[in-house]
């Protein structure tokens, strides 16, 4: 839900859009990734040194049982609770099993009769305590192996061991007599506080492994990504260049000079809202007698005629961005904020340049003459065809009158003057 929100957010056009995308997606699941993984990790070791303790208090309790079986397994341990008290038992029983503390990190040793008494601890403290009320111990009297991870302080009488930080299995073990009868059960408590820096530093390390990884592939998958992104935008650039650009020429081919003819007309429209006075132009040329360059001189020097006026085309209309090949040897070219008076100068200036300066290709000088109708934006106006169209009129009419001219849209055909009209620009 998100990511579709993310994605239907993403500018398809800004591939850069995609890659902060690609940033934050990766640095959300990073960062998911590790502290999920980490903690199922501490999980699945700790379970495995619980387990572990557990296998070895079993261990160490079928020793006992097999060690003192000879006390442990009298029906009076079922029977009747005081019978381990005996000195001499209890001696016996005791030094025996204070043998198994300190090798096996145990930290005290319990056994209770099946009505839950403590009849034995190397705690003598807490011997005859009534632990009837423990869940484990019942377990434990029902023929379960109980085991739990516990910490100092959940367990009240563990209280004597001096350190701080102390991690405790406790595990109660059921215990049998040689006829196969639960006749009491041990407690274990096994000391497991070393295996919590073992724990901690496994789990530091294999997730230290998988952040290694992860930074890897996500590395990799952003480097290949801002690669292809990179050729994208090369691409892009140049798919653009050979959507807008005429091939011979490298002006703006005609659609393009349309497209930004429109885009000017409307910032034009809105320009007029403030500013009643501004205006724009639009100045059609087109080169005299050009069927006959192509017929004395060939059409390879057409061409070289024609990319040698756009060059001079570009020079002479510098800072009017806006030129480009209308089609064959016609040229369009904007004058944004430029009433007819200016356009009218440009245009001459243009056609004086190209007249005075002959196009050499090969071994062919070709000098060519300029027809140009030029035409400006009146309040009618309500599209820039309408621009066009006057324009291209002004064209024909500088044809009519012998070609190699400068004709405005008020000129008149008789005449081979232009009249302005001044009412008809912007209020
Ligand atoms: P006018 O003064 O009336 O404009 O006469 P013109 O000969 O220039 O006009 P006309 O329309 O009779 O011929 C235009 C010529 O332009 C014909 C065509 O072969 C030539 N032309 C158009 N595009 C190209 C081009 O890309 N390369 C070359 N070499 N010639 C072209
Ligand atoms: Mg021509
Ligand atoms: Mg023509």
């Amino acid at each position: 839900m998100i990511i579709e929100r993310m994605l239907s957010n993403l500018n398809a056009a800004e591939p850069d859009c995609l890659l902060k995308l690609l940033r934050r997606i990766a640095i959300s699941a990073f960062v998911l990734i590790i502290s999920v993984s980490g903690f199922g990790i501490y999980h699945v070791y700790e379970s495995y040194v619980v387990q572990n303790a557990e296998k070895d208090a079993a261990r160490i309790s079928q020793l006992i049982v097999a060690q003192e079986e000879v006390y442990l397994s009298r029906a009076e341990l079922a029977n009747n609770p005081k019978a381990l008290l005996d000195p001499v038992i209890f001696n016996s029983l005791d030094r025996s099993l204070r043998k198994f503390l300190t090798p096996f990190d145990i930290l005290k040793i319990k056994v209770f009769n099946t009505q839950g008494i403590v009849i034995y601890s190397t705690d003598p403290t807490i011997i005859g305590e009534d632990s009837s009320a423990s869940q484990q111990l019942a377990n434990a009297l029902a023929g379960n192996i109980d085991s739990k991870l516990q910490t100092k302080e959940s367990i009240h009488n563990l209280q004597f061991v001096e350190r701080n930080q102390v991690d405790v299995v406790e595990t109660y073990m059921p215990i049998y007599n040689p006829q196969n009868q639960i006749i009491g059960s041990f407690e274990i408590y096994k000391d497991i506080t070393s295996h919590r820096s073992e724990i901690m530093s496994g789990v530091l390390s294999s997730v230290a492994i998988l952040a290694g990884i992860l930074i890897l592939i996500f590395g990799l998958v952003y480097q290949l990504l801002r690669i292809s992104i990179a050729q994208l935008r090369a691409t892009q650039v140049k798919l653009q260049h050979i959507a807008t650009t005429d091939e011979l020429t490298g002006l703006l081919n005609r659609r393009e000079i349309m497209s930004r003819a429109e885009q000017e007309f409307l910032r034009h429209q809105r320009a007029c809202i403030y500013h009643p006075d501004s205006s724009f132009s639009a100045m059609m040329i087109d080169i005299d007698h050009f069927k006959q360059v192509n017929d004395h001189f060939g059409h390879t020097t057409g061409d070289a005629v024609l990319r040698q006026f756009s060059e001079l085309l570009q020079e002479q209309c510098r800072g009017y961005t806006h030129v480009g090949r209308y089609g064959g040897e016609e040229f369009l070219i904007l004058l944004p904020d430029t009433d007819l008076d200016k356009a009218l100068v440009v245009a001459e200036r243009l056609r004086m340049a190209v007249k005075s300066s002959p196009i050499s290709h090969d071994s062919n000088s070709v000098t060519v003459t300029l027809s140009v109708g030029i035409s400006t934006v009146n309040e009618q106006d309500s599209d820039f065809d309408q621009i066009l169209v006057r324009a291209d009129r002004a064209l024909y009419h500088a044809k009519e009158l012998g070609r190699d001219r400068v004709v405005t849209e008020y000129c008149d055909k008789s005449d081979d003057q232009e009249i302005i009209n001044p009412s008809l620009f912007c209020e």
